[in-house]
């Protein structure tokens, strides 16, 4: 890392990782994010590009994504593009159309964060409305599997690919009041298991990752009443993601489990660590 860090949260995480990245790690990969714009998939982005990585911007907000897309020309010397995309909206032929775009510029891709999401109301079942666990649904689990299905032909040519789904700790252990978020979760891990068990024989590799409670918009409203100062960095979070997206996630075992929190590398292959929290 160059002395006059421009991004001064990442160096200050990184001071405090046992996982010590090649700066080197990510060049001249092509990986998309989604939810791009803000939160962990805005952090995810910048942390990619600073490690070398094109960056496919997809998120629903123009302007945010454009603050990503602006961060990364003038700090990184990769070559990012942005996709505005509402995953509410978005059906199949948007992204075959994206998968050619892909091809057409980057000639590949090899990488795929799926990270946007939303939290939905915070009530018991009973209450729960069909229009917000229809959006949850659709933009956790339908989306993600479109996208995924969409761009399966781009990351199968790829010499490396790795697949990182987002979950959560109730996408693992279901906890009342979490409803869709925590259901729709748990479905994303099924879709991680389906899609590594069919690709196993490819350069396909699939993982789900916990973040873990972090300081973004989507915990300060799930959690009103917390200081966002006891909560780690999306930054901090960032050992796991690297470690997956670079060449050493190859050692990881397709699927895996990760957890953000006190990534250890070394205890990594042994699939997860997972240890108690009380995160969304
Ligand atoms: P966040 O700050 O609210 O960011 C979520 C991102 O997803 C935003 O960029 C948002 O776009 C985007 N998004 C939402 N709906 C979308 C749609 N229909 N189409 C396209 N993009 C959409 O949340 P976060 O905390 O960073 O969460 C990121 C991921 O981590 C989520 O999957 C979440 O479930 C998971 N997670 C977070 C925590 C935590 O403590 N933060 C813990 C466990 C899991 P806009 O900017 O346009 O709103």
């Amino acid at each position: 890392m160059p002395a006059d860090h421009p991004y001064p949260e990442l160096q200050r995480a990184i001071s405090g990782w046992s996982y010590q990245p090649d700066p080197a790690l990510l060049r001249g990969r092509t990986i998309l994010v989604t939810g791009a714009g803000d939160g962990i998939g805005s952090c995810a982005a910048r942390t990619f590009a600073w490690y070398g990585a094109n960056l496919i911007l997809l998120g629903r907000t123009h302007a945010k994504l454009e603050r990503v897309f602006d961060w990364i020309s003038a700090n990184t010397a990769t070559d990012p593009v942005i996709v505005p995309c509402d995953l509410e909206a978005a059906d199949r032929a948007a992204f075959d159309q994206l998968f050619e775009q892909t091809i057409d510029h980057y000639g590949k891709l090899d990488g795929l964060l799926h990270n946007a999401g939303l939290l939905g109301p915070r009530v018991p079942l009973a209450h729960y409305d069909s229009d917000s666990w229809r959006r949850l649904m659709q933009v956790h689990v339908n989306a993600a599997f479109d996208l995924s299905a969409a761009l399966m032909p781009a990351l199968e040519a790829a010499t490396d690919a790795p697949v990182l789904f987002t979950s959560s700790t109730v996408g693992r252990q279901g906890r009342a009041y979490w409803g869709a978020y925590a259901v729709s979760k748990f479905a994303v891990e099924g879709l991680a298991q389906v899609m590594a068990d069919e690709t196993s024989k490819s350069s396909i590799r699939v993982a789900t990752i916990n973040p873990g409670a972090t300081r973004t918009a989507m915990r300060a409203a799930a959690y009103p009443g917390e200081d966002p100062g006891t909560l780690a960095t999306p930054e901090q979070r960032m050992a796991a993601y690297l470690y997956f997206m670079g060449p050493e996630g190859k050692t990881l075992p397709s699927p895996t489990r990760l957890d953000a929190r006190d990534f250890d590398p070394d205890a990594a292959g042994a699939g997860s660590s997972q240890p108690a929290g009380s995160s969304g």
